[in-house]
C-alpha cells in the first residue's frame, strides 16, 4: 500500500511538472514571440513618420535651409538649383528627403531610438548596409515587401522597405527607378528594456499562476489516484475474498481435494455431457481399508496425515481433467470423464498399486514413524450399467467398493 501512494506520488509530481512545464515554456515562446509583435508596431509607428516627414519634402521638391558648417551643400544631390542667394544675401541650400532623413538620424543618435538609411546601391557610402540589413534588402527587393524584426543582444532592430512614390520620381527617376520599386530600407532600432520590462513583468506574474497550477494539479492527480488504489486494491482483495469462500464452499479443508458438495456438481455435469455427447464415463469409489484402525493406534492426527498422502498420491496418478473429491470420512470419488469400464478398472488398479507401496511419513505427538495403508476400489460406468441419473451409478461404484471389501479388501471390483 505504501509503496502504491510513492507510486502516486510520483506519477502526481511527473505529470504535473510535464504538464506545466510545457504550458510555461509555450508562454514564454510565446511572450517573446509577442515582445517581436510589440517591436514591430514600434518600428512601423516611427517608421511611419519619419516616411511622413520625408514625403512632405519630397511633395516641396526638397526645402531650402541656411548653409552652415553643420549643414553644408549636400554633395551627393545633383541639381542646379542646389545652392542660391536668397533675397537677404543669405546662402541657402537644398535638403532633399535622404539629407533629412541623414540629419534626423544624426541628432536621433545615442538617443533610445535611432533611425537611419540603408541601400544596396546607396549614392552615400555612410548608408552602406550591415549583413543583416543586406539580408533583408535583398529579401525586399525579391519581391518580400514585410517588414523585419530581429532581437539582436539588447536591441531591436527594424527595417521597413522604402518604396518609389510620385512625388519621389521628380529625383530618382534618372538613376532608372520606377513607381514602387525598393530604393532601400528606413533602418530603425532601440533597446529591448522598454519591452522586457512589460513582458518580464506578466513573466513573473504569471509564475505565481503556474505555482497554483502545479499545486492544483499535483494535489488532485495525488488524491485521485490514491482514491483509484485504495478502492481498487478494497476490489481486489473483496473478490479474493469471494474466490476464498467459494473455493472453502467447493473444497474440502484436510486434503484439498473437492469436498462431497463440490465433486458431485462435477458429476453432475460430467453424467449430463456423457449422456449427452453418448461418450463413456466411470466412476471410481475408493475407501481407505482399516482406516478406524490406524486412528486407534497412531491417533486422529496420524490419521489425518495419511488421508492428506493418499489424496496427493492419488491425485498425481491421474490425468488433468479426471476429478478427485472426498466424499466421506475416509472415501473418496474419481470422476473419469470419456473413459470405459475396462480402461478405468487398468486405472484404479495402478491407484490401489500405488497406494500399498507408498511409505506414508507421519508425526505424532510422541514419535515419526512411516506407515502403509491399502485402499478398495469400485469401479461403475455409465453406459455399461445403463444407468440415467448419477445417484445410480455413484451407487453402483459403491456397491463394487463393498464387493472389494467383502473379498478381502486391497483390491478393484467393476461393477457389471
Ligand atoms: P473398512 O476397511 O471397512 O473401511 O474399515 P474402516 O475402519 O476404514 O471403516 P470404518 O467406517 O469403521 O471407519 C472409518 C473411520 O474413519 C472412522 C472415523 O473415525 C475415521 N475418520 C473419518 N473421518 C476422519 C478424518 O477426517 N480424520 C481421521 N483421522 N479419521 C477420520
Ligand atoms: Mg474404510
Ligand atoms: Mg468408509
Amino acid at each position: 500500500m505504501i509503496n502504491r501512494y510513492i507510486g502516486s506520488f510520483i506519477i502526481s509530481l511527473v505529470i504535473s511538472v510535464v504538464a506545466v512545464g510545457a504550458a510555461a515554456v509555450y508562454l514564454r515562446s510565446d511572450i517573446s514571440y509577442t515582445g517581436l509583435e510589440v517591436a514591430r508596431l514600434r518600428g512601423d509607428s516611427i517608421a511611419h513618420i519619419v516616411q511622413t516627414v520625408r514625403r512632405w519634402n519630397a511633395m516641396h521638391g526638397g526645402v531650402y535651409v541656411v548653409t552652415t558648417d553643420t549643414t553644408p551643400p549636400n554633395p551627393y544631390l545633383d541639381v542646379p538649383d542646389r545652392d542660391i542667394i536668397d533675397s537677404y544675401n543669405r546662402a541657402l541650400t537644398k535638403v532633399n528627403p535622404a539629407y533629412m532623413t541623414r540629419q534626423i538620424s544624426e541628432i536621433l543618435a545615442g538617443s533610445q531610438i535611432e533611425a537611419g538609411l540603408t541601400s544596396l546601391r546607396p549614392l552615400n557610402p555612410v548608408n552602406m548596409p550591415d549583413d543583416w540589413e543586406r539580408k533583408i534588402l535583398n529579401r525586399f527587393e525579391e519581391g518580400d515587401g514585410d517588414t523585419a524584426v530581429e532581437l539582436q543582444g539588447d536591441v531591436y532592430r527594424y527595417l521597413a522597405p522604402l518604396k518609389v512614390k510620385p512625388e519621389c520620381l521628380g529625383c530618382h527617376q534618372k538613376y532608372g527607378y520606377e513607381l514602387g520599386d525598393v530604393r532601400g530600407g528606413l533602418s530603425i532600432q532601440f533597446p529591448v528594456n522598454q519591452i522586457e520590462s512589460l513582458l518580464g513583468g506578466i513573466i513573473s506574474r504569471s509564475q505565481y499562476l503556474f505555482y497554483f497550477a502545479f499545486c492544483t494539479l499535483f494535489v488532485t492527480i495525488f488524491i485521485s489516484l490514491s482514491l483509484f488504489n485504495y478502492f481498487s486494491l478494497r476490489l481486489a482483495s473483496s473478490r479474493k475474498q469471494e474466490e476464498k469462500l467459494l473455493h472453502q464452499a467447493s473444497h474440502d479443508g484436510l486434503t484439498g481435494v473437492f469436498n462431497r458438495r463440490g465433486i458431485e456438481s462435477l458429476a453432475a455435469v460430467e453424467f449430463i455431457n456423457s449422456v449427452e455427447k453418448a461418450t463413456p464415463f466411470s466412476v471410481m469409489m475408493i475407501d481407505v481399508d482399516h482406516f478406524k484402525r490406524v486412528n486407534d493406534l497412531y491417533g486422529h492426527s496420524v490419521g489425518d496425515q495419511v488421508l492428506i498422502c493418499v489424496a496427493r498420491e492419488m491425485k498425481d496418478l491421474l490425468r488433468e481433467f479426471d476429478q478427485l473429491g472426498r466424499y466421506g470420512g475416509e472415501e473418496f470419488i474419481v470422476l473419469l470423464p470419456g473413459v470405459g469400464a475396462t480402461k478405468a478398472g487398468k486405472i484404479a488398479e495402478r491407484i490401489r498399486e500405488t497406494i500399498r507401496e507408498v511409505q506414508i511419513d507421519v508425526e505424532s505427538a510422541v514419535s515419526e514413524s512411516s506407515l502403509k495403508v491399502t485402499i478398495s476400489i469400485g469401479v461403475a460406468e455409465r453406459g455399461r450399467g445403463n444407468f440415467e441419473q448419477l445417484d445410480e451409478l455413484v451407487d453402483s461404484a459403491d456397491q463394487a467398493m463393498y464387493a472389494a471389501k467383502h473379498r478381502g479388501r486391497d483390491r478393484v471390483v467393476v461393477a457389471e
